[in-house]
C-alpha cells in the first residue's frame, strides 16, 4: 500500500499480513489526531473487540507535531513529540485489538489546504478495507482541522464507485458534543459496558493528558451525562452514550453541498427550540 508521506505507517497489532488485516475491516474510523479515535469512537471499537466477524480499523491523518506539551513532554521537540504521539496511537491499537491502524502523517496545514494527496490516501484505504461502516468527525465539530478531516473523509468515498461505497457514514462527537441535536435525529451509541477497555484506550495518551487536559475523565463525563439526559422521563438504563449524526446522505448524494447538509440540521434544531417555547407560552 502507497501513500503520498514516505514516513506514513501502517501498524497491524496481530502482524497478520497486511491484505488479511484489510480485508476483514467492517468498522473503519478516520480523525485528524492521535486520540481522536478513542474519544469519537469507542462504540465500534468495543462492538469488534474480541469478534472475529467484526474488526475496527482506525485512521490518522495528522502528524501530532503541533502537540501542546507539558510535564515529563515539555522539552521534547516536534519530532519527538510526533514518535510519542505514533507510540500511543499504537499502544491504543493494541488494547483495543484493531485489525489496523493507518497513520497518514500529514501536517495540518496540509489538511486544511485543498491539497488532494490526504484524499488519495484515504481513497487507497477505503479501497483496501471496504469497511461497511464509517466514522469521522462530525460537521459542526469546532475545531478546523477536525471538519477539514471529514471533509476530505466524504470526498474520498464519493471517489469510489456507488455499488462500492460504505453503507454508513457518521459523524461524531469530539470537539462538540452532539447533544444539541433533535432526539429523534440522533445515532445512538451505546458505550454502557466495558468502562475499563474506555478507560485505558483514554489513558494511553499519557502526553496529552500530562500536557494538561483529562481528556480521558472529560470524554467519559460525557458519556454518562449522554445517557442521563437524554431521556428526561425515564429511569437510566444505559450508563453511557455517544451520539452520532447520520451522514450517510452525503455518501448517497454526491451534489449535495456539506455546508447546506450541516445547515439542515441547525435549522431543525432551531426549529425545536422554537417549536417549545410556542408549546409552553
Ligand atoms: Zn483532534
Amino acid at each position: 500500500m502507497k501513500f503520498h508521506q514516505r514516513t506514513s505507517e501502517i501498524y497491524i497489532p496481530d502482524t497478520v499480513e497486511g491484505d488479511i488485516a484489510f480485508s476483514r475491516t467492517t468498522h473503519l474510523a478516520v480523525s485528524a489526531h492521535q486520540d481522536d479515535l478513542e474519544i469519537m469512537a469507542a462504540a465500534p471499537i468495543l462492538e469488534c473487540f474480541q469478534n472475529e466477524q467484526k474488526w475496527f480499523s482506525g485512521v490518522v491523518v495528522t502528524d501530532g507535531r503541533g502537540s501542546p506539551r507539558n510535564g515529563i513532554y515539555e522539552k521534547y521537540d516536534d519530532e519527538e513529540m510526533r514518535r510519542v504521539r505514533f507510540k500511543e496511537q499504537r499502544k491504543a491499537a493494541i488494547v483495543g485489538e484493531y485489525a489496523a491502524q493507518f497513520m497518514l502523517d500529514y501536517p495540518s496545514k496540509e489538511v486544511k489546504s485543498n491539497s488532494t494527496n490526504p484524499v488519495d490516501d484515504l481513497v487507497t484505504i477505503l479501497e483496501a478495507t471496504q469497511p461497511q461502516f464509517v466514522y469521522t468527525h462530525n460537521l459542526a465539530d469546532k475545531h478546523d482541522t477536525h471538519v477539514a478531516v471529514a471533509l476530505k473523509v466524504v470526498e474520498a468515498i464519493r471517489r469510489i464507485s456507488k455499488e462500492n461505497r460504505p453503507k454508513k457514514l457518521f459523524g461524531c462527537e469530539v470537539w462538540r458534543s452532539l447533544d444539541w441535536l433533535p432526539d429523534d435525529e440522533k445515532v445512538l451509541f451505546d458505550v454502557s459496558e466495558q468502562e475499563n477497555l474506555q478507560l485505558v484506550l483514554l489513558g494511553v495518551f499519557d502526553s496529552q493528558i500530562t500536557g494538561g487536559k483529562r481528556y480521558d475523565l472529560a470524554s467519559m463525563a460525557r458519556r454518562r451525562a449522554n445517557a442521563t439526559y437524554f431521556e428526561s422521563h425515564e429511569v437510566d438504563l444505559k450508563t453511557g452514550l455517544s451520539f452520532g449524526m447520520d451522514m450517510s446522505i452525503l455518501i448517497e448524494s454526491d451534489n449535495l453541498d456539506p455546508a447546506e447538509f450541516i445547515q439542515s440540521y441547525i435549522q431543525k434544531f432551531s426549529q425545536d427550540v422554537s417549536n417549545r417555547l410556542k408549546r409552553v407560552r
